[in-house]
């Protein structure tokens, strides 16, 4: 599997728009690895991992084509992992509609105006070629579904300010990957189903998006809940010598530049995610 990462920032970006904190301040003056848009991923040039407020941005100026994705799989409703706005764009020569794989309390908003246009366009009152076609399934903890070839299973996520959030497992040809963002330390029946499950992941990337040791919610990670995480899933043997940790989902609150988290995260074994990271599992 191919997976690239477009956007890596926490909910505000980064810089933050109206932030003159040290690393706001480093990033609008360095640029590059410091510049972070919002949550957006893609396996295989295929499949989608959230569709954030920044998806314009990426298609703009980031080389996205999202004309050739049909499948996007959702952690969360919250702006910057699933903005609803871009769907409902005037679209020409659409041909395949685009699949949304979402829970039920995180979908429910765009389901209903989903069906609304569906109503739409067969009382004629919409031109059917006019409008994006998409279908919106609804995925549930620990039912694993088959999206092109691969296997997802959600799982719940500890963030409570969104309904419903997930994490996903994505299993494909021998290969595995824990997409584990927006989420606090990992629930306690998610562990248990991927230690059930036997999986040694290939790659795990993870939330991080706190300020090390200033855990101020339980709804995302610093770096010491990612080790811990990390050596769980060691612990339970899911992960190995060859397993890759991520770290993404950082914004200022994470007070290291991209430079000084990288340095930090290589003397525990982890690499720091940026916009634009291709990686071969
Ligand atoms: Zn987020
Ligand atoms: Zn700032
Ligand atoms: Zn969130």
């Amino acid at each position: 599997m191919k997976l690239k990462y477009y956007g890596t920032g926490g909910g505000y970006g980064l810089p933050e728009v109206f932030c003159n904190c040290r690393i706001c301040r480093h990033a609008r003056e360095n640029g590059g690895k410091d510049i972070r848009t919002r949550s957006m991923a893609l396996l295989d040039g295929r499949l989608a991992i959230d569709l954030s407020v920044d998806t314009f941005h990426h298609c703009a100026f980031a080389g996205l084509d999202m004309t050739k994705v049909r499948h996007v799989i959702v952690t969360h409703n919250h702006h910057d992992h699933f903005f609803t706005t871009d769907l409902f764009s005037r679209v020409k020569g659409m041909g395949d509609p685009v699949n949304f794989y979402i829970s039920e309390g995180a979908g429910a908003a765009v389901r209903a105006t989903v069906e609304k246009h569906k109503a739409d366009f067969a009382s004629g009152k919409r031109d059917p070629e006019a409008w994006t076609r998409a279908e919106v399934h609804t995925i549930e903890y620990f039912k694993p579904v088959e999206i092109l070839d691969y296997i997802i299973t959600p799982l719940p996520a500890l963030h409570k300010s969104a309904p419903d959030p997930m994490i996903f497992v994505i299993e494909s040809e021998g290969k595995s990957i824990l997409w584990a963002h927006d989420t606090g330390k990992f629930l306690p029946d998610t562990v248990e189903w991927i230690k059930n499950s036997g999986i040694i992941f290939d790659f795990v990337s993870m939330d991080c998006t706190l300020r090390r040791g200033a855990q101020i919610t339980q709804s995302h990670m610093d770096l010491d809940w990612c080790i811990e995480m990390a050596d769980l899933l060691r612990s339970n043997g899911n992960a190995d010598d060859n397993t890759k940790f991520a770290l993404s989902h950082i914004g200022h609150l994470v007070d290291r530049t991209h430079d000084e988290l990288t340095e930090e995260a290589a003397e525990v074994g982890m690499i720091v995610a940026y916009d634009g990271m291709e990686i071969e599992i």
